[in-house]
């Protein structure tokens, strides 16, 4: 039992409670965002690795991982190679074979593998044709059982946190608190659909004895994951249905249409239809707005602002990166100011003293609508009377973060707008609180851009090509999925790449470099040349992924194409075809993998960013959706395990069922998930206890 003389432990304690972990090793569990026991437990393996296969020596494989029992025939030899390297080597046998054992750098092995005893190794035969096998990990045969003969899992690490120390520290955990683990699935729910009781489950997944206990242990905590988010989705929509907001009169549109460089399209304006019903209505709108790359939601986000000044309220549009703040800024500066609207600009990187000066603005009322990053939404941002919330691409925001935003007015107007097109069967997990409105229409005018997939042999034309674009007075993209070089990968750096290009490929062209690690200032100044024609090629990293408009470029190439997901290619390529020009997108893999390059090809092939998303979903599956970062659900952790479209409809439909039952908060059952929803939600304790 751990901490048998100290105090009990609950799940609420930090790490370093634990025996084994000092300060410096919570420091580590920390950058992996576990803080606490609860923390710990639900750090779920990221895989398994299968070492139930016992084999005799003669079976085993190169290649083919395997477990081997066997008795060491001859004493440890430790050879010194050089300073820093040692090689310690040791023969065992079973019936079938002799094999040699080949260790680095493990002086003391004599004192643990003893001349004629028996152990179970783990380990994967040379692939030279040599019987060894190459650091095997191992256990005495008569107690196998921790690190042979089961399924061992594998944790995420990072740096000076070995997966071992994990696993000790997962079992200390499970052994002191796991009956403390809340129940969040009420009995009626897990008999109806068949789900483990929560202490199994975790206690499972973290030492599976099988592989189908193991199964039955993730269903069961992807299933309660989504069971949790969709009754908090239920939880928030509800209560802001029986809220107030203020009435904003789409009386004054016609004068934003008349300032208008442009005709709406009827989409726009279907779109804008419905988001002026739900100003109007009394209650706070809670609407996501789902076009495509370049389908004019901004636009339909301006008519909104302006209605709500006209309104006399105050609108906050949040973006998340600075380059889109301020690409907004200066979009909604050029349509409002001549109507007489207020516009203002907060980021993070404004000195104190310009930032004090908006503060004071939207504080007094004088500015009527702001633009930020997240700088909007710290603590100190006071608004004289916030009537609408406008979030830009938002699947880079949490639910949570939307809540704590719409908290800064008296239940303002929520509008979400996203380019990320996400399958309808997900779109209940990502946007369950939000009524949901699509432009389906591009502004008149505009080409398909033309997508190819290449491989290395075609650098040259390549180059050729991106010159004759610059030649033409175009512009060009050329996005690298790292910033630095990597030692381990040989993925093309934006850093290495820009200056290569421009030093050895391109001298006659302006080569530009824009990256997340660089200064905003620095990112601003670049977007700004670019912007202006000052730069023939940008050279960058996703960092231009959303939102970034230079109608004027008109080629983006993407290096290592096969790094990114399709629906970020998709994203990406939205970058260019904004303008009259012919408009390419060139993909550059060498990948031979044939699932790959099929995933690659459907970009080829299709322009529409929702069937991209829904062939994503087919080909990497939900897990992988939810799982990366990308998609922006941080709350989900469960869901990158193994998660199927049955489970997560199951969990919708049972949260809907539970939560529709008369009476259900006062049931006694239902606390520990109320608790629950509110730390992942961050809402306000009254509303949801
Ligand atoms: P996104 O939906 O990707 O945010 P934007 O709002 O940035 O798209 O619009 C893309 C481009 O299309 C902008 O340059 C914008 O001025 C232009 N645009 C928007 N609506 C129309 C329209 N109805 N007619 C013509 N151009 C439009
Ligand atoms: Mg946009």
């Amino acid at each position: 039992m751990a901490n048998q003389n100290e105090q009990p432990l609950d799940l609420y304690a930090p790490v370093s409670a634990l025996r084994g972990v000092s300060t410096v090793r919570a420091g580590l569990f920390a950058k992996l965002g576990v803080h606490t026991l609860y923390d710990l437990l639900t750090f779920f393996p990221r895989d398994y690795e299968d070492r139930t296969r016992l084999l005799d020596i003669a079976q085993l494989r190169p290649d083919e991982p395997a477990c081997f029992e066997a008795m060491v025939v001859s004493s440890p030899r430790l050879s010194r190679i050089r300073k820093g390297l040692d090689i310690t080597r040791v023969q065992v046998a079973d019936a079938t074979g002799r094999l040699t054992l080949v260790f680095f750098n493990r002086p003391y092995l004599a004192d643990s593998l003893h001349y004629g005893e028996s152990y179970r190794f783990y380990g994967t035969l040379n692939a030279d044709g040599a019987a060894q096998v190459t650091n095997p990990v191992f256990e005495p045969a008569e107690r196998a059982g921790t690190v042979t003969g089961r399924l061992f899992p594998i944790y995420s690490l990072t740096a000076g946190l070995s997966n071992n120390v994990i696993i000790q520290c997962v079992r200390q955990a499970l052994d002191a608190c796991c009956e403390l683990l809340p129940e969040l699935l009420p009995q009626s729910v897990r008999a109806e659909y068949g789900l483990c009781d929560a202490q199994t489950a975790y206690r499972t997944v973290h030492t599976p004895q099988d592989a189908a206990a193991l199964q039955q242990a993730r269903r069961r905590l992807v299933f309660e994951e989504f069971f949790v988010f969709s009754a908090g989705l239920q939880l928030v929509r509800s209560e802001r249905r029986v809220q107030h907001a203020v009435v904003i009169s789409s009386g004054a549109l016609p004068e934003f249409y008349a300032a208008l460089p442009y005709r709406l399209t009827a989409a726009q304006e279907k779109v804008l239809g419905q988001i002026t019903h739900d100003l109007a209505s009394g209650t706070p709108m809670n609407r996501l707005v789902q076009g495509d790359v370049g389908s004019g939601k901004t636009a339909v986000a301006a008519a909104a602002a302006f209605l709500a000044a006209r309104g006399g309220v105050q609108t906050a549009l949040m973006a998340p990166t600075e380059i889109l703040a301020e690409q907004h800024y200066k979009t909604l500066t050029a349509l409002l100011a001549p109507l007489g609207v207020t516009v203002a600009l907060l980021t993070g990187s404004m000195t104190a003293a310009q930032k004090r000066e908006v503060k004071a603005r939207l504080a007094d009322g004088t500015a009527q609508v702001v633009v930020g990053t997240h700088a909007l939404i710290t603590a100190d941002v006071e608004f004289a009377e916030l009537g609408l919330v406008i979030a830009d691409e938002q699947h880079r925001f949490g639910v949570a973060q939307r809540a704590r935003l719409s908290g800064k007015g008296e239940s303002p107007h929520l509008l979400v707008m996203s380019a990320t097109p996400i399958p309808r069967t997900l779109a209940l997990i990502a946007y369950g609180e939000l009524d949901v409105s699509t432009i389906d229409e591009l502004p008149p005018g505009r080409q398909p851009v033309e997508t190819f997939l290449v491989d290395e042999s075609y650098r040259r034309r390549l180059n050729a090509f991106v010159q004759k674009q610059c030649d033409e007075g175009g512009q060009v993209y050329i996005v690298c999925p790292a910033v630095e070089e990597s030692e381990l990968e040989s993925l093309k750096s934006a850093e290495v790449w820009a200056q290569t290009l421009q030093a050895a490929v391109f001298p006659q062209l302006r080569v530009g470099l824009l990256h997340g690690k660089m200064k905003a200032c620095d990112k601003e100044d670049v977007m700004a040349r670019f912007a202006r024609h000052e730069i023939d090629v940008l050279v960058c990293t996703t960092v231009i992924e959303v939102g970034v408009d230079v109608p004027n470029a008109n080629l983006i190439l993407i290096e290592n194409a096969d790094r990114f997901g399709l629906s970020q290619l998709h994203q990406l390529r939205g970058r260019v075809g904004r303008g009259a020009r012919k408009s390419y997108c060139v993909l550059v893999s060498s990948t031979k993998n044939p699932d790959t390059l099929e995933r690659l090809r459907t970009l080829c092939r299709s322009s529409d960013g929702f069937a991209i998303a829904q062939k994503d979903l087919a080909l990497r599956g939900p897990g992988d959706f939810f799982g990366s970062r990308q998609h922006g659900l941080p709350l989900l952790r469960a869901a990158a395990l193994e998660m199927d479209l049955k489970t997560l409809e199951q969990a919708q439909q049972a949260a809907a069922q539970a939560l529709g039952a008369p009476g259900w908060q006062e049931d006694a059952e239902y606390a520990p998930l109320l608790r629950r929803i509110g730390v992942l939600f961050e809402t306000a304790p009254v509303a949801l206890n």
